[in-house]
């Protein structure tokens, strides 16, 4: 990894990312929110049910990158707009992907961090623009990629200025197809092995599944990860996208109680 110099642990000091109150790669984030914002009361309702189970970063898609041109493609600037108010209203920073080079300037306005889907990881031209911005970039991996490949897309963000980058584990391709993906919960160690980025685990892209999703929420942290990102709808059977694996809000709140026990466990034993 000689030509990874900025994104690799070398000399650096662990990258701790600031937005309000929180304080990424140090306190546990725990992001949630739906796939795709469909409406103000869906995502206000949501918002406020997942900030009340101990969520601290609120997720909602407002572009979305389908693989039919047919299905619900977001909301675009108007799920924007609804997050924002979500966020004034509820304090919660918010993150919401961005999928094209010309979006990245204006979208600062309405999220805190911007999301680099998997299916773009390695868009040179999206990164060299999410790199000069003053926001963090939630990187996800790539569904074919090495740990080499992906940390090479955060230093094309790094190298252009922006230092704030978290990296997503979302799953892989495998010839397995009874989960969506196979999470790769090795790379969590593996990155906190090469480089002094914070990572966060996505268990709902990884497993499609709402069964899997707590008990890989619970290995995610078991393995060190700084964080998750889940998907959570009021309404998950009529949800406009990937309703098979959105949790409802009480199964949340279940989680995210079991979640920080466990990462408090965790921390009393280091
Ligand atoms: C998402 O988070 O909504 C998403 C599309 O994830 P991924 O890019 O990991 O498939
Ligand atoms: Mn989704």
């Amino acid at each position: 990894m000689n030509d990874i110099k900025l994104a690799t642990l070398g000399k650096n000091n662990k990258t701790i990312i600031q937005l309000g109150d929180l304080h990424v790669g140090q306190d546990f984030v725990l992001i949630a929110g739906p796939c795709s914002v469909e409406s103000e009361e869906q995502l206000i309702k949501t918002a406020v049910a997942v900030k009340r189970a101990g969520a601290n970063m609120l997720r909602g898609g407002a572009f979305k990158p389908r693989t039919s041109p047919y299905s619900f493609q977001g909301l675009g600037l108007k799920g924007l707009k609804i997050l924002k108010k979500a966020q004034e209203q509820t304090g919660m920073p918010v993150v919401s992907e961005v999928l094209d080079p010309r979006d990245v300037s204006w979208m600062c306005d309405y999220v805190d961090v911007l999301q680099i889907g998997a299916r773009n990881m390695q868009n040179f031209s999206l990164l060299k623009e999410v790199g000069q911005v003053n926001r963090p970039v939630l990187l996800k991996r790539g569904m074919y990629s090495t740990l080499s490949e992906w940390l090479s897309c955060a230093e094309y963000i790094l190298k252009e200025g922006n230092p704030n980058v978290i990296l997503c584990e979302r799953g892989i391709r495998t010839f397995e197809t009874y989960s969506r993906n196979t999470l790769d919960l090795s790379a969590v160690p593996a990155i906190k092995e090469l480089s002094h980025l914070p990572i966060i685990v996505d268990p709902t892209h990884a497993t499609g599944r709402v069964s899997l999703i707590p008990p890989m929420s619970l290995a995610a942290v078991a393995s060190g990860a700084d964080g998750l990102i889940v998907e959570v709808h009021i309404d998950p059977e009529n949800a406009l996208s990937d309703r098979d694996q959105a949790l409802t809000p009480e199964l949340f709140a279940g989680l995210a109680k079991k979640i920080f026990d466990l990462h408090d466990f965790l921390e009393r034993q280091n």
